[in-house]
């Protein structure tokens, strides 16, 4: 496909949260207020409702439990009720690779039997957790791999929830009954990094980082989330103001001419109209500084010229440059930069008063490094209406 037939628009489907199997509705993703209304509907009396998901809450995103009968706080009769009606349900975990750096990718089926991908990266006192906001990718970005995958759905909000939870029950990163809260969290951070573009997707990744930051659940404060994005402008100023996250930009290139080749979407949004959104984030989030994520091309955007333009555009705006050395897949176009050319780029942004962190390929023996995930759910783009019957929706 060459960019210039890619695609920039949103052409992806939602799926309902029925399960279709068992016409159980899976709790893990809703929010309080549609837990609420789930209960309610189920048939607890409105004048419980509150407590019963004070309650519900605390049992699966504080203690991980995933059956009712472990929630010895409710009542025999009511835990059945639950169970009739509800399911606490992870995506199934197909494969797990770990890599010899102690990287670990999951692969995990989804409703359809659609696949996505989530990579735990431990470091020196934290560990990061990368997932997946999409199947797939609509966006066509040249240099990256799941741009390349043609299946393309949009996840729900507990099936991005659900890939934080999975990480943790691999890790066994539940507390258990009388223990405190963990406090050397294993997952204690988390990366909108995987595969697809979150903010194609802004309401299920709104809903899912909101049950993820709650308190009294997973309690991942905004701080420690970070959403990346190729530029979806509109949306840029609710992400501040619905989720306050942190906010990663996948800018690589100084030029709309190099932009529109690597990044397409900058042809909806060029780079004038995404600094102007970029400029009011920290205001509106309240949060310190923008990550400009910047892929190491060789002879494609990686000159000193570059370098150059770079902090000149960002000039003003409080960021961070992450600079990506590019990562090989099978096919890519391009070459990583030389080292000496990384390095001689990050002093130059460096010296402009600019943290210039060379990023450090993690798992790439795994391929799970950034811009390597792709499912082999390799099949032709298809329908809205194809994909709902598949999933028996
Ligand atoms: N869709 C979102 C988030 C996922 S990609 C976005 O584009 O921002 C996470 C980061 O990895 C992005 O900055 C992306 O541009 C970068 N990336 C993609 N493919 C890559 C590759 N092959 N090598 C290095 N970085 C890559
Ligand atoms: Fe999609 Fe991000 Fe890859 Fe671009 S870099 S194709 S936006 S996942």
């Amino acid at each position: 496909m060459t960019n210039a037939t890619a695609p920039i628009t949103q052409d992806v489907l939602t799926l309902p949260r029925k399960l279709p199997d068992t016409g159980r509705i899976n709790l893990v993703g809703l929010t309080r207020d549609q837990l609420r209304d789930a209960l309610i509907a189920a048939g607890t009396p409105e004048k419980q409702a509150r407590m019963r998901v004070g309650q519900i809450w605390q049992w699966v995103y504080h203690w991980g439990v995933r059956e009712f009968g472990a929630m010895t706080n409710l009542a025999k009769d009511y835990r059945a009720l639950l169970d009739r009606h509800f399911a606490i349900e992870r995506p199934e975990v197909v494969t797990r690779q770990i890599s010899a750096d102690g990287t670990r990718k999951y692969l995990l089926r989804i409703a359809g039997g659609h696949e996505v991908e989530a990579v735990y990266i431990p470091e020196e006192g934290r560990g990061t957790l990368c997932i997946s906001s999409q199947v797939g990718c609509t966006l066509t970005c040249s240099f990256c791999h799941t741009g390349t995958q043609k299946l393309v759905r949009n996840l729900t909000a507990g099936e991005i929830v659900g890939q934080v939870m999975v990480a943790r029950d691999d890790l066994g990163e539940w507390p258990e009954p009388g223990e405190g809260s963990i406090q050397d969290r294993l997952v204690s951070n988390i990366v909108l990094m995987g595969m697809g573009e979150p903010l194609y997707n802004f309401e299920n990744v709104r809903d899912a980082m909101r049950v993820v930051m709650d308190g009294e659940g997973i309690a991942l404060g905004r701080r420690r989330i970070t959403l990346s994005t190729s530029g979806v402008v509109p949306e840029i100023a609710r992400t501040a103001e619905e989720i306050g996250c942190q906010l990663a930009i996948s800018f690589h290139a100084t030029t709309d001419e190099v932009r529109d080749r690597l990044v397409p979407i900058n042809r909806k949004w060029n780079i004038a109209t995404l600094l102007a959104a970029l400029r009011d984030y920290p205001r509106l989030s309240n949060s310190e500084r923008i990550t400009f994520e910047y892929v190491m091309l060789k002879g494609v955007n990686d000159s000193d010229a570059d370098a150059r333009r770079l902090v000149k555009l960002i000039a003003g705006i409080p960021a961070k440059i992450n600079l990506i050395p590019f990562n090989e897949w099978p096919g890519a176009p391009y070459q990583r930069s030389d080292w000496e050319r990384i390095e001689a780029f990050a002093d130059i942004v460096y010296k402009a008063g600019y943290a210039s962190p060379i990023r450090t390929p993690r798992g790439e023996d795994i391929m799970a490094a950034c811009g390597q995930l792709k499912s082999a759910t390799e099949r032709a783009r298809k329908s809205r209406a194809e994909i709902a019957a598949e999933t028996g929706l």
